[in-house]
C-alpha cells in the first residue's frame, strides 16, 4: 500500500513519524474519513468543511490547500487501486522534538499531514444492511467538544469492545440519559414516522452523513425532529439507525436485548439508506 506522509507518497513500511509527536504523545491531531464507492469520494466537501472547522477550534495550522487535499486523496485511491472502501487523513500538531503541554510556536512548527487508504470490496453491500445491528447502551464518558473530531478515540474503543463482549455490534453512549451517538455514528429512532435525533451542540460530532440524509429525509417529505431522546423511549421505537461515513444508514434492530418493532430493518431505514447511496453517488468527486 501507498501512504502520503507530508509531502511524499511512500510505501507504508517507510513512513516515518516522531515519536513527540503531539498525536502520539497527547492525541492532539484530528481526522476525517471519506468513503470511497466506484473510485470516487463521497461527500468530499463535507469533509474538507469538517477538517476546517477542527483546525480553527483546535488553533492548528492548515496542512496543505485544499485543492491539494483533494489531489491526494485522489492519487492515493488511484495508486492504491480502491474501487471501493476509504480514505483516512489524519493533521496533528506535529512537534518541536520534545513534550510539553504548552503548544509548540505555530510559527516554527509544521503540522503532520497523513493519508492511507483502506480497500473494502462491497462497501455498499454490507450484508449486515439487511440484518441490522444490535446495540448495548452504557455511559458517555467522553470530554466535552464531541464535535471536534479528535483521535481522542479510546472510550469509543472500549465501548465496542464492550459491545463485542456482550455479542452485540456497537453501542450508543447515554448522558443524563439520553442518547448522545454511536462510538463512531450518530443515533437516531422512529416513531410513527416520525425521525428523532439529538440536534447539533457540543455534545455531539457533527456528522457529515447526518447532515446529508437529513436534507434527503426532508426532501422526500419525511417527518424530522432534532431533539434529545431517552434511552427508554429508543427500546419502545418502531426502529432505529445509526449513519455514517462508512456504514452510511445502518439499520438497528436491537437496544439492550430488546427488539425494535419486529425485529428486522425498518422501512425508514431501508429507504433512507437506498436515497442515500443513489444520491451521494451522484455529487462523488
Ligand atoms: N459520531 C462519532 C462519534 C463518530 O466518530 C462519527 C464517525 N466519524 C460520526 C458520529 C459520524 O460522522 P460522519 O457521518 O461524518 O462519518
Amino acid at each position: 500500500r501507498t501512504v502520503y506522509v507530508n509531502g511524499d507518497y511512500l510505501p507504508e513500511t517507510e513512513a516515518k513519524i516522531s515519536i513527540f509527536d503531539r498525536a502520539f504523545l497527547m492525541a492532539d491531531g484530528v481526522y476525517e474519513v471519506t468513503s470511497v464507492l466506484g473510485g470516487k469520494l463521497i461527500d468530499f466537501d463535507g469533509h474538507l468543511a469538517r477538517l476546517e472547522r477542527s483546525l480553527n477550534e483546535l488553533d492548528m495550522k492548515k496542512p496543505a490547500a485544499f485543492d491539494d487535499l483533494l489531489e491526494i486523496h485522489r492519487e492515493l485511491v488511484r495508486v492504491n487501486e480502491i474501487e471501493d472502501g476509504l480514505v483516512y487523513l489524519q493533521v496533528t500538531r506535529g512537534s518541536d522534538g520534545d513534550r510539553d503541554f504548552v503548544f509548540p510556536d505555530p510559527e516554527t512548527t509544521e503540522p503532520t499531514l497523513v493519508l492511507f487508504t483502506q480497500s473494502k470490496p462491497g462497501l455498499a453491500n454490507s450484508p449486515q444492511a439487511g440484518k441490522g445491528l444490535k446495540i448495548i447502551s452504557i455511559d458517555d464518558l467522553r470530554w466535552g467538544r464531541r464535535d471536534i473530531k479528535t483521535v481522542q478515540l479510546l472510550y469509543p474503543s472500549m465501548g465496542k469492545m464492550m459491545a463485542k463482549k456482550a455479542g452485540c455490534d456497537d453501542a450508543w453512549m447515554i448522558e443524563d440519559g439520553h442518547v448522545t451517538e454511536g462510538t463512531s455514528n450518530n443515533a437516531y429512532i422512529v416513531k410513527g414516522n416520525k425521525i428523532i435525533t439529538r440536534q447539533l451542540s457540543n455534545d455531539i460530532l457533527h456528522g457529515i452523513t447526518r447532515a446529508a440524509v437529513l436534507r434527503f429525509a426532508r426532501e422526500a417529505q419525511m417527518e424530522v425532529e432534532e431533539r434529545p431522546f431517552t434511552i427508554d423511549e429508543a427500546k419502545a421505537a418502531d426502529e432505529g439507525f445509526i449513519t455514517s461515513a462508512s456504514a452510511f444508514v445502518m439499520p438497528v434492530v436491537e437496544i439492550d436485548g430488546q427488539t425494535l418493532g419486529d425485529g428486522a430493518p425498518g422501512p425508514v431505514a431501508r429507504r433512507l439508506r437506498e436515497i442515500y447511496l443513489d444520491e451521494s453517488l451522484k455529487t462523488a468527486v
